[in-house]
């Protein structure tokens, strides 16, 4: 067996169940062989290994009054994967499909992420089994302010910097900084996504659609064409679909869909933003709702179709994890896509994406594809940190820059390892060797 082998196996006997993060971690570790063969301290210095697990797992419970008076416990999480060239950095996603394995899947997946973006940033995932839909704004607070209760003893601003995620937007940041607030007497850069005029960045609410788009168009762009005029099918109606598909249709991309977990519109005409956001960030509705107020457009239920069956040009998973198989993946290339940019976190299934690469489908994986969300936290920190404002220009230039940073690295480390234009490998490898070389820098802990 090979050190990879021993990796993985060892990996699967100690987390059986736990199937995210063995996708998670098999997907990493299967690229890493092309370096570990080369380098051999890897190896003798235990590199692997530490990365596998989280330097720290915290789960607690989460105590809350409902509007009917009645007590109701979630389980909270914060898994703080690895601080080696940073402060623990990821976001915190309210779902009731949150459990341990989502997490680590998402902490180890973030630790990569984060060492793309080229910022000090160590990874970190957290959050809960609460189900933010259909709450009151009262039960929110209350469930935020309960869960930051615990979580403030295990962050800070150069400990752990927490963000959103599914299910975590300006409303739930705002109820656990102002409990965390009240609870340090500080007014710390503790979370990133704050309000605009409290901390807050411009621009990071759109970041991570914005710089999903920015990739894919810069490395259009180096092949003398972009995405203007391309069909492009998202996924999801959530914030990353939201402004993915905004940025895409100020290119010149005509979006046919957008999808929520009930079902999805097809537009042949193009998506009406104005009226998505007015169901999903003002009314916090169903995209059902959408096919109502334009008639020309189609819905259909989840379980009677799927938003990979629209034929396209290019296809953004935007909404969460394996919502994208094999199945999809052959639909998808049958109708003529040629690229495929995760907004979301892993997306894809493993035999999806093999199928992708293996039909020379140009695929950005999440952790490169979805970067700019946390790349723009991290300029929302440095921010912080000088007490002052960045225009919305400048922190755009700034979420096009990293982006654009982020393809060539990728790119050219698929190249340097000998499987030009798989990213899946590029990113793997780029995000690994940061990581790793401050690892061995730091000694043995
Ligand atoms: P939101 O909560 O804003 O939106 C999530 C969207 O995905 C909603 O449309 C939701 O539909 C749909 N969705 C969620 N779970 C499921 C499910 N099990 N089946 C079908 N649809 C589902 O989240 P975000 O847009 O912030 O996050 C989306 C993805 O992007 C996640 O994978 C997240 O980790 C990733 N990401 C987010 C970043 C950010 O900055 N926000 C940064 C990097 C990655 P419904 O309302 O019906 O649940």
């Amino acid at each position: 067996m090979s050190y990879i082998d021993d990796i993985i196996a060892d990996v699967e006997k100690k987390n059986d169940n736990q199937y995210e993060f063995l996708q998670a971690v098999r997907e990493v570790m299967n690229s890493l062989r092309v370096i570990v063969d080369r380098e051999p301290v890897y190896e003798k210095m235990g590199v692997l290994e530490r990365l596998v697990i989280a330097e720290r797992t915290i789960i607690f419970r989460v105590p809350w009054v409902d509007d009917a008076g009645k007590v109701q416990v979630n389980r909270g999480y914060r898994v703080q994967f690895n601080s080696a060239i940073g402060p623990y950095k990821g976001g915190l996603r309210f779902h009731p499909s949150v459990n341990l394995s989502v997490m680590k899947f998402l902490g180890f997946e973030q630790t990569f992420k984060n060492s793309l973006t080229g910022l000090p940033m160590g990874g970190a995932k957290g959050g809960a089994d609460f189900d933010p839909k259909g709450k009151s704004d009262g039960e929110s607070m209350r469930f935020s302010q309960s869960f930051m209760t615990e979580l403030a003893r295990h962050i800070g601003p150069d400990t752990d910097i927490p963000a959103g995620d599914i299910g975590v937007g300006a409303r739930e940041i705002g109820y656990m900084y102002g409990q965390y607030r009240r609870m340090t007497n500080t007014f710390e850069a503790v979370l990133t996504g704050k309000g605009v005029g409290w901390g807050g960045s411009l621009i990071r609410t759109q970041a991570t659609g914005y710089g999903l788009i920015y990739i894919i168009e810069e490395f259009l762009h180096g092949r003398d064409d972009s995405i203007k005029g391309k069909k492009v099918v998202i996924s999801g109606s959530g914030n990353v679909a939201i402004f993915a598909a905004e940025k895409a249709q100020e290119l010149g991309a005509v979006v046919v869909s957008m999808s929520d977990s009930n079902g999805y519109i097809y537009h042949k005409s193009g998506i009406n933003l104005v009226t998505v956001k007015d169901i999903k960030l003002t009314k916090r509705g169903r995209i059902s709702e959408y096919a109502k107020v334009h008639t020309d457009a189609v819905y259909t239920e989840a379980g009677k179709g799927r938003v990979w069956d629209i034929p396209c040009d290019v296809a953004l998973p935007c909404a969460t994890q394996n919502e994208l198989d094999l199945g999809d993946a052959k639909k998808l290339v049958a109708g003529g896509c040629k690229i495929v940019g995760e907004g979301a976190n892993m997306p894809t299934t493993q035999e999806g994406t093999e199928y992708f690469l293996s039909g020379g489908i140009s695929f950005f994986p999440g952790k490169a594809a979805n970067a700019g969300g946390v790349a723009t936290s991290g300029l929302e920190m440095a921010q912080n940190s000088a007490r002052l404002y960045w225009s919305e220009e400048e922190v755009d230039m700034r979420l096009k820059g990293i982006m654009t940073g982020i393809y060539h690295n990728i790119n050219d480390s698929a190249r340097e390892y000998g499987k030009p234009g798989n990213f899946v490998l590029g990113a793997n490898v780029a995000g690994f060797k940061r990581v790793a070389k401050a690892m061995l820098d730091q000694g043995i802990i």
